[in-house]
């Protein structure tokens, strides 16, 4: 199921855009318009016909460009692939145009985008930890003081380990030790588990940002995510607490910060590589070709120093790079690695789905991609079912064009790359994103739609992240609520195979119906008791409205509290609140992640009649996508002091629960006496709602909507991605 159509279509919509570029005779060029020494690198196009972009010649020619993208359109009835590439010198130009096979060609509207962009002035009022005319990005020497504040203020975090680490010098510092910089890696991590003196398997998730120095938007995204998690954590936000706790994040935030120096002073440079000496006009490696797996392999990388994508002397032979594979090597466990990578014997072995460790990622920008192995050739990898599965959950949340191998949206090969080394050598599930729509990305658009569409979807890779390739093949609880009663926990859930699983066609692990759903209380499933006792699971049979062609199920799982109560072990209760803990299972057997909610505390002892005053505090929160990554935390905390008088009634206890939709639904609700009128601002006759009581009772409503059961779920019955529900 596809459930980001309409950003699908504004996709489509933008690529359609781009390519009607502005013709100029390409004689005219090479004479009067070539780029001049210090200038602004000028933007180009090559059409190159389909049936030939994959020659030896032409793959050969474009290691020699600076290539942004390339597009496949019709033209006269043959398809072309256009080649967007920036030209940054006169001598760049010369040694392009002397070897092109097709005419080059200026795209006028772009190369003048790109300049804008590049002149960017300061602010007036911008801060100094800041890169000019960019207030949303910290500057390099911003961003060190910002992990290490970070670290200073995690230190008074119970339970919370953040901690800088020194894992190597830049090239400028192994050059001269006054001068560079140490490559620096954030480690983030939850002791929740063994402060309770249980063992828990933590899941790995490593991440490098700003291995490209002129790639704004990377580094700050990382670093917001590492901020949010510790805010997370210090608030005590029950899904981050248990991700954190189940968790061990590395991030390499400034991967290139020699590099990021010229970047940030010399925007006109859009310098990409290190600052190793070799070419007059272009200096360094690219570090995202000098990994040491499959490196220097085809096309994919270049030889010559002056090359964007000059791959260096030797695998790893530049000193950021040894950084990365060094720290890396001491955090993925060794048992999980093949004796050989490289050997064809057994390069296209999948990884043990159960028994394989850690996701990685590499941010770069732009495109809005997510690419994935092998990228040293278009080929799958022997795990391609689950890391694509994988991919189009990620999809779900930020809508990038899928660029995996075989995918329409493959680019072009590219080898001893860094995500091909982190899959090939040491096991992880591994991606690379592409950002965004520009180097220099506004802060707008970074603010707007990187940081919100993105970060749920490192949320859900932490939560796959102790067993990927299995993790990423089962369902997702989608939507969770809970209502404490006199005597049961009333837990309305959505679990769906397929409501994540966004992409062309229907991808097989995102097919099956939902077989269980499974929860414990108050010690996560993944934790053991050396003193003996583990979590106690309850396992339902989905039985609820099923949806989605079968893949999707919502119900109501009531738990006799004593039966929770019972399942709370000894020293397991964490200042009176209390976690639940949901998941499902699929009709194939695949366990999806584990989503944490926490309730209200549960009585030990029930009252002979049951309240009938309701709690005045309502519960109110706001999901930034469909997957709940925040949980309420405004709950009720006084016990109604009235006496129960009266039959009980079913609750009245009233959440609204919103899950934000890329489809936006507005509904009003109304609470009239026992009234509770829900109510659509579009009554057109497409606008159709089911209503679920606690009972399963289910009706179809349309337009305007009125209900007297206040024990109400609201859910549009067209609409795949937004829930609304009301308890
Ligand atoms: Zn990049």
């Amino acid at each position: 199921m596809n459930i980001v159509t309409g950003k699908v279509i504004i996709y489509a919509f933008i690529v359609v855009c781009t390519i009607s570029y502005t013709t100029v005779s390409a004689s005219l060029l090479r004479h009067n318009n070539s780029p001049n020494e210090n200038d602004y690198p000028m933007v180009y196009t090559m059409d190159v016909p389909k049936d030939t972009a994959h020659s030896s010649t032409i793959e050969e020619f474009v290691t020699h460009l600076d290539l942004l993208s390339t597009k496949v359109v019709s033209q006269d009835h043959d398809d072309i692939v256009q080649l967007h590439f920036l030209v940054h010198s006169k001598e760049d130009y010369d040694s392009i145009s002397t070897q092109a096979p097709y005419a080059m060609v200026e795209d006028v509207e772009e190369t003048s985008s790109f300049h804008r962009y590049a002149q960017t002035p300061h602010i007036q009022d911008q801060r100094a930890d800041t890169i000019s005319g960019f207030p949303c990005y910290h500057n390099l020497e911003g961003m060190i003081t910002f992990m290490r504040e970070l670290e200073t203020r995690a230190a008074a975090i119970d339970s919370l380990e953040v901690q800088v680490i020194d894992i190597g010098d830049s090239y400028e510092k192994t050059v001269n030790p006054t001068r560079g910089h140490d490559i620096l890696a954030l480690r983030i991590t939850g002791s929740g588990v063994a402060d309770r003196g249980w063992l828990t398997d933590k899941g790995i998730v490593f991440i490098t940002c700003g291995i490209h120095a002129r790639e704004y938007s990377p580094p700050e995204l990382c670093a917001r995510w590492a901020e949010s998690l510790v805010n997370g954590y210090q608030q005590q936000n029950t899904d981050i607490t248990s991700v954190l706790d189940h968790t061990e994040i590395h991030m390499i935030i400034e991967s290139n910060p020699d590099g990021r120096v010229i970047a940030e002073s010399n925007q006109a440079a859009y310098h990409r590589k290190n600052t190793r000496p070799g070419c007059s006009w272009s200096i360094g490696v690219d570090l995202n070709r000098n990994f040491p797996f499959q490196w220097g392999v085809g096309s994919g990388s270049s030889g010559s120093k002056c090359s964007q994508i000059y791959r260096g002397t030797a695998p790893a032979s530049e000193p950021e790079v040894q950084a990365i594979v060094n720290h890396a090597d001491s955090v993925f466990p060794r048992s999980q690695r093949k004796d050989d990578p490289s050997s064809a014997l057994t390069l296209d072995d999948p990884y043990p789905e159960g028994s394989t460790v850690g996701v990685y990622y590499d941010i770069h920008a732009y495109t809005n991609l997510i690419i994935w192995p092998w990228t040293y050739e278009e080929r799958t990898t022997g795990n391609e079912e689950s890391i694509q599965a994988a991919a189009r959950k990620l999809k779900s949340f930020n809508g990038y064009a899928l660029a995996g191998p075989t995918q329409p949206d493959f680019i072009y090969a590219a080898s001893g790359t860094t995500a091909d080394y982190f899959y090939g050598e040491l096991g992880a599930l591994s991606f690379g994103y592409e950002l965004g729509t520009a180097f220099y990305q506004d802060c707008q658009t970074f603010e707007n739609s990187i940081v919100p569409d993105n970060i749920p979807g490192f949320l859900y890779t932490a939560k796959i992240s102790t067993r990927p390739y299995s993790l990423a093949k089962g369902p997702d609880v989608i939507a969770l609520t809970t209502a404490t009663n006199a005597n049961t926990l009333d837990v309305t859930v959505t679990v769906s195979d397929s409501s994540l699983s966004a992409g062309p066609g229907n991808h097989p692990p995102s097919t099956q119906s939902i077989a269980s759903i499974s929860l414990c209380a108050d010690m996560h499933p993944y934790d053991t008791n050396p003193g003996g006792n583990d979590p106690v699971v309850i396992t339902t049979p989905a039985s609820g409205f099923i949806d989605n062609g079968g893949t999707t199920v919502t119900q109501v799982v009531s738990v006799p509290l004593s039966t929770l109560v019972s399942s709370v072990r000894e020293g397991d209760e964490k200042g009176g609140e209390r976690v639940l803990y949901v998941w499902g299972t699929d009709s194939d057997g695949f366990v999806g992640p584990v989503t944490a909610v926490s309730f209200d505390a549960v009585p030990t002892t029930s009252p002979t009649n049951a309240p009938t005053m309701s709690p005045t505090t309502s519960l109110t929160t706001s999901v930034p996508t469909t997957f709940p990554t925040n949980s309420p935390t405004g709950g009720p905390t006084t016990s109604p002091t009235i006496s129960p008088t009266g039959t009980p009634r079913p609750t009245s206890t009233r959440t609204f629960v919103r899950f934000q939709s890329r489809l936006v639904l507005d509904v009003c609700l109304a609470v009239a006496g026992d009234q509770l009128t829900v109510e659509t601002c579009d009554e057109s006759e497409d606008n159709q709602f089911w209503l679920i009581d606690n009972n399963g009772f289910l009706e179809n409503k349309k337009g305007r909507v009125v209900n007297e059961n206040l024990k109400l779920e609201l859910k549009p019955g067209m609409f795949n991605d937004s829930y609304v529900f009301c308890l």
